[in-house]
């Protein structure tokens, strides 16, 4: 079978909620409205490629999303066009000759879920043409300009187009060069297809599909991501405690929360020894005394991630009066606080780091150090930040008798 594709246009000013920014960018449950959507294509198995479809003014900002997630399907962020099917068209052009199934799905859908992604791939794959859609609930009302009612269609018959819409390549190529040719400009893809001569199959979409559109969906959105966080969990936690009660499993309302953890350690610069800092080997006379490879910065940060998810210290985890841990390989230790962290329902979210040392210069290796640690976080390096100072030659880590190392870690409760 060809590949699988999906073009993700999230191109919109918010105007309908009142920001001046795109509301895609706006935060939902903690993560941009935006993350939540790729993250469901990220999960999905079919899903072979992303195309993200932005405004010009919006490309940086989607860069820096990309840069903070971890979504290896996205292939290119390209600039969007005039109109929705100038957009789409531009990510179509984005993808290679391969591709079977092209999916096209609002990026204001972020609630997408992924066995309706898994549907609408395998319906188009037979049918050519897809739209997952609901009965309308209201009865349908077409009205002329100055307001006047002018028919009331068979509610049986009337339904709400959502996304994912999927089409075999070839009939959604076909079609958005008819538009292009007709000088037709259709609300969604189907419309295209259908206008155009061709056949679309309607698949059952899903009330929690919603499309973000007003303040008020941000609310409903949240509370529908909680209820399903509350599902993955086995019921615990989503409203635990009731509204207006923090939950125990760290939710506010329904509202996903962040913790936030401190982190502090020396060791002494002696002669002897290695320098390892991030898990990485420094050049240098003198090295950190210490029962594991002492490397003071990951301590700092395990120190730091412990603290936000309430359970202690590495003094406690990885008692240096054990055996086991004489020379360990700190890098080694902070992969099984992870884990430990990962059980307890948390994921990191990002870390700040200083390192405080007269000598040696550390600049240098900064980069390296944020990869490592970045590395057994689990998240991209831009979510790691390292700082190096030295004190003016003030006090202990200014004479060259140790270093030290200060770290802020934020976690996120696992969904
Ligand atoms: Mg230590």
């Amino acid at each position: 079978m060809g590949r699988v594709a999906a073009i993700v246009p999230a191109a919109g000013r918010g105007r309908r909620v009142g920001a001046a920014v795109n509301k895609l960018l706006l935060p939902l449950a903690g993560r941009p409205v935006l993350a939540h959507t790729l993250a469901a294509f990220q999960a999905a198995p079919s899903v072979d490629e992303v195309i993200l479809v932005a405004g010009r003014e919006d490309l940086d900002a989607c860069r820096r999303l990309l840069a903070n997630e971890s979504f290896d399907k996205v292939s290119a962020v390209v600039p969007g066009g005039a109109e929705r099917q100038d957009s789409v068209a531009r990510g179509l052009e984005a993808l290679g000759d391969d591709v079977e199934i092209v999916l096209v799905h609002d990026g204001a859908r972020p609630l997408v879920p992924v066995d309706l992604i898994e549907a609408s791939v395998r319906e188009a794959r037979r049918r050519g043409a897809v739209v997952a859609a609901l009965p309308v609930k209201d009865t349908v009302k077409l009205v002329a300009p100055e307001g006047a009612v002018r028919e009331t269609p068979d509610r049986r018959a009337c339904f709400a187009a959502q996304t994912p819409q999927a089409f075999r390549a070839d009939v959604l190529r076909r079609a958005i060069a008819w538009a292009r040719a007709a000088g037709f400009a259709g609300t969604d893809e189907a419309s295209l297809v259908e206008k155009s001569g061709g056949r679309v199959q309607v698949i059952p979409g899903r009330e929690e599909n919603i499309k973000i559109t007003t303040p008020d969906d941000f609310i409903l959105a949240e509370v529908l991501l909680a209820r399903r966080a509350g599902a993955a969990n086995g019921g615990r936690g989503a409203f635990g405690g009731g509204a207006g009660v923090p939950a125990e499993s760290g939710t506010w309302r329904g509202v996903t929360t962040v913790r936030v953890g401190f982190g502090y350690d020396v060791h002494a610069l002696v002669e002897g020894r290695r320098l390892v800092l991030g898990g990485v080997d420094i050049p240098f006379d003198k090295g950190l005394a210490g029962h594991s490879d002492a490397d003071v910065l990951t301590h700092a940060l395990m120190d730091a991630l412990l603290g936000a998810a309430g359970l202690g210290d590495i003094g406690r985890r990885f008692p240096d009066t054990d055996e086991r841990y004489r020379g360990a390989d700190s890098i080694g230790l902070l992969e099984r606080v992870v884990e430990l962290l990962e059980r307890e329902g948390w994921r990191p979210g990002n870390a700040d780091l200083t390192l405080v040392a007269q000598r040696p210069r550390l600049a240098g290796h900064v980069p390296a150090m944020r990869e490592r640690l970045a590395a057994a976080l689990r998240v991209p390096p831009a979510r790691v930040n390292i700082k190096a100072t030295t004190t003016e030659g003030l006090g202990f880590a200014g004479r060259g008798e140790g270093i030290a190392a200060y770290a802020v870690a934020v976690l996120r409760q696992c969904c």
